[in-house]
Formats: C-alpha cells, structure tokens, sequence
C-alpha cells in the first residue's frame, strides 16, 4: 500500500498519525496519508513565508515558464492522474480524464495571464505621476473539497503562484491524493521548494491552524457554508483577505418551447454528473406547465438507465457517493422528502451485487414538491433531483430565486427576449442559457447570496491574490 508523507519545503514528511485513504466503490484502503498536526501546519506556513521573500521578486517568466511546464507535465501524467482521482473519488474514468485536461488548462492559462495583469498610470490634478502597482499578498492557506480535490485547487493554486504568492494546501481529509500529486509535479516543473505545500488532515486541526496562522494572509476556501462561515469569522481576527466559494442549490428552468431533446439529456448530467455531488448541481428543475408531464416522464425514464457501476470501467456513467456517511445524510434527504410528502418517481436504493461493498446509491426523481420542502431549500450533494412545474414567467423568476444560494443555474427556451429578460432576473453568480456548463476558464466563476464570495477563474481570480499599491511620485 502507498505511504505518502505531506509536503513541506520540497520534501516529504512522515508522521505517526496517519489518514487510511479509502476507495469509495470498495472501502478498500488505497494509501495511509501523513496527517499534519499543527505544528506541521505552522512549519509549513513559516517556510512558505520565508520562500515568498524571493519568490515575489521572481521574474515573470519565471513563473510563466513554471506553469507551462506544470500543465505539460500534468498532460504527459494525465492518465496516472485520472486513475489516482477516479480511484479516490470514485469518478467515472471517463470524466476523470476530462477533469484533468482541464487541471492543465487551468496551468496554462494563467502562465499566459502572469504577464497580462498589471497596475495602471491614473491621470491626476496633483502635480506628479499616479501608478498603481499590483503585488502578491504572502502565504495563501488554500483549504478544499473532495468533490473535484485536483481541479478545484488547480482553480486556486494557478492565479496563487502567477501573483508570486506561496501557498500551504489543506485537501479535504477523504482524498489527498492528487494535491500531493500536483505538489511533487510543481518541484518538477521548477517551483522552488517551498512555494507550494501540502498539509493533509483534518479540517479541525490542519484547517483550523491554517486559517489561524498570523503569516497567512489570505484564505481561499471551497466547501460547505457552514465552514465557510467559520472561516470568515475566524479570519476576521487578523483582517484576512477571504474567497469562499459555498454550497448551491441551483435552479434550471424549462420553457415549453424547448429543444427537448438536447434540455433533457443536458439537464440529466447537469444534476447527477460526479453523482451529484457538485456545487453547481441544478437540483431543482422547473418546467413549464403544458411541457411539464412530457419532461418529467422521459427525464426519470432516462434517470433509470443510468449505468452505476466500478469508476475504472470505460462504460460507468456514475460512480458511488464519496462516503458512506455522506450516503447516510442523502438519504436522510430522501427520507425528508419522502415524510414531507413529496412523489418519488424512482430511485434512492442501494444496489446490490458487485456495488454492494461501495457506497452507491441509484438517483431519485421527486414531484409533488412544494418550495418549503427541505429538498426544495438544502444542498443534498447527491443524486437527487425535484422537479416543479410553473405557469408564468414571473413565478418561474420568483421560483428560481427562492434560495438562500445563488451559484449556477439554467435557462432552456428559444425565445430571445424572454432569455434576456430571465438572466437579468435571476439571483446567482453564472447562469447558462440552452446548456448546462458553468465553467469557463476565462470567465468568474463563483456565487451570490450564502453560495460565497469573491471569483475563480478568469482574470477575476487574479484580483483575490493580489492587493493594489498606490504610488504617487511628484515632479519636483
Ligand atoms: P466541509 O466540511 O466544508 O469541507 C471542505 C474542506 O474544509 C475540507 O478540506 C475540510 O476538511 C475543511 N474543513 C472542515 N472544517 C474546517 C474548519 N473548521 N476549518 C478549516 N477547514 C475545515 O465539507 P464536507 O463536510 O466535506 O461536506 C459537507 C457539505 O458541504 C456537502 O454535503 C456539501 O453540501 C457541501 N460541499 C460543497 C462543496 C462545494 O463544491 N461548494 C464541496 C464539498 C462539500 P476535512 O476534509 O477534514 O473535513
Ligand atoms: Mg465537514
């Protein structure tokens, strides 16, 4: 079995106290993961400070040399590394693959953007010249989920290092694999020792030492909002600079007028890709009355033949939930919905067979909900769906925006102006109109409302890991 130390300055520290990482298709152990203490954590934090006193004077190709070479070598690794996050999160193979393409991506476009965001020269009525500068804040603690453990760290760690900052990772405790995986592929590509760190653990302690650390001087985070919330408050103390990107619970709404065929296996991936644990999982879909009995037949007809099976087979198209407890508090949902009242249409069972031993569960389709349901309002991060209908535009707008989230959300109708008219109503940070996708590397991505603050992606994100300095130089 692979024993894997955490990364600190370059190399890799053993401990005593260890995480066994689990397979979530089998709860087979896959590897036994170092678990920083805080003291690790502090360690980690004083050699990424002291790293950042040369690293921010770095040469711009220096940097943008570094990421090219990352992203080359994360394609040349590509399938070892979608095999480790497909056996770690139990992903499709398939869509692992896909996950990882985009990890490169993500390297290479912020290699072209390090020399691409800049201060400005501001006129002024003083007599001298206004400049602003733009500069890396220090050490980033950038702390996330299991869901997507590679490609949302790629979303943090790429603008991090462009800016010249350095880094102390926290992976979620379940899947720490990849983010070591990265790290040692960093040193290779011609990161210093030093710049990018990895202190697996637990939330309680790792996480919480990180964000308590006086030398970091920003926290960037992707989770739950109730963590997230704990992060601001704690932040708070020494005026940490904060992104959160939270929970979601987004809506997708269906006009009758519709390309039917393309919406509905659209919407299918657009709530139960990566088994529906995803933030910008489209849980409530809302369907236009005339379209709405056509939409939910063929919607669970196609939801029954989802293939469930082992992530490594090419053909799987859902894999199992990450872990049995967080199987159990789904189908605490189910049973929420079921006693609230709401229609199950089909699915919310444990196979049996060969997936008995993983934490596979079949996704559920829901009717007869009404708004106040709890799987109306909450974030299940699973394979269930409720499907509502509607009778007017204006009740569709005040059904999509009934959330306390506004991350993502669809929009399916032909009409232009309706559309137009929709995406200025709608409460949240990304919407897509006749698709489902949410993430484009050039463009902000992040929410409104309890679904976060700030923006990843784009040049956006560059704005979060970096802080103006103005300087005024007079004439005289
Ligand atoms: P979580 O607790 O928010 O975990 C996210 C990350 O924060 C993990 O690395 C976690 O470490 C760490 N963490 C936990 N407590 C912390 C603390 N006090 N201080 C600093 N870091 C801390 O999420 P979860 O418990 O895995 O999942 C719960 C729910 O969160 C899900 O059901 C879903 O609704 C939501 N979620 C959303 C996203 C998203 O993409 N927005 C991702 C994951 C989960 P540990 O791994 O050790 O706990
Ligand atoms: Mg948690």
């Amino acid at each position: 079995m692979e024993q894997t130390g955490m990364l600190i300055d370059g190399r890799s520290i053993t401990a005593d106290d260890v995480t066994k990482v689990l397979n979530p298709a089998t709860n087979h152990v896959i590897a036994e993961v170092a678990r920083a203490s805080g003291d690790d954590v502090d360690r980690a934090v004083q050699v990424a400070h002291n790293r950042f006193q040369t690293w921010k004077r770095s040469k711009t190709t220096e940097r943008r040399d570094a990421l090219r070479r990352l992203a080359d070598l994360i394609r040349r690794d590509q399938e070892r590394l979608a095999r480790l996050e497909s056996d770690n999160v139990g992903k499709p193979i398939a869509a692992a693959r896909g996950e990882i393409g985009a990890v490169a991506a993500t390297f290479d476009y912020y290699a072209g953007a390090v020399d691409k965001f800049h201060g400005q020269t501001i006129p002024t009525k003083a007599d001298g010249t206004l400049l602003t500068f733009r500069e890396p804040l220090g050490v980033c603690g950038l702390i996330v989920p299991w869901n997507f453990p590679m490609l949302i760290l790629s979303w943090k760690v790429a603008p991090a290092l462009a800016m010249g900052n350095t880094v102390v990772v926290k992976p979620a405790e379940v899947t720490p694999l990849s983010a070591l995986a990265l790290a040692g592929l960093a040193l290779e590509a011609g990161f210093p020792p030093g710049v990018f760190n990895v202190t697996p653990g637990k939330g309680s302690v790792a996480g919480e030492a990180l964000v308590h650390h006086p030398l970091v001087r920003k926290v960037a985070f992707t989770g739950s909002t109730e963590v997230g919330t704990r992060i601001m408050q704690s932040a708070a103390e020494g005026i940490k600079r904060v992104s959160l990107e939270l929970g979601g619970k987004s809506a997708n709404v269906v006009f009758a007028d519709a390309d039917m065929d393309t919406c509905i296996e659209s919407s299918i991936w657009a709530v139960y890709d990566n088994a529906g644990q995803d933030c910008c999982s489209r849980s409530r879909i809302l369907v236009e009355r005339p379209a709405f009995d056509e939409f939910v037949d063929r919607f669970a007809e196609r939801t029954k033949m989802i293939r469930l099976g082992d992530p490594a087979d090419e053909a799987t198209e859902m894999g199992p939930l990450i872990t049995s407890q967080h199987r159990d508090t789904v189908e605490g949902y189910l049973r929420a919905g079921d006693e609230e009242g709401a229609v199950r249409v089909c699915g919310g069972v444990r196979p049996g067979g060969d997936l008995e031993a993983g934490n596979f569960l079949t996704p559920a389709v829901y009717v007869n909900v009404t708004p106040d349901m709890r799987i109306m309002q909450e974030e299940i991060f699973g394979p269930v769906v409720a499907i509502v209908p509607f009778d007017t535009e204006q009740e569709a707008v005040e059904l999509a925006n009934d959330s306390d989230y506004g991350l993502s959300g669809s929009l399916w109708t032909r009409d232009i102006g309706r559309a137009l008219r929709f995406v200025r109503e709608f409460e949240t940070g990304m919407i897509s109109v006749n698709s489902s996708s949410s993430v484009h590397i050039e463009a902000p991505f992040g929410g409104v409302k309890k679904s976060g603050i700030g923006r990843e992606q784009g040049m956006a994100a560059l704005e979060h890991y970096s802080e103006f300095k103005t300087v005024f130089i007079a004439d005289n």
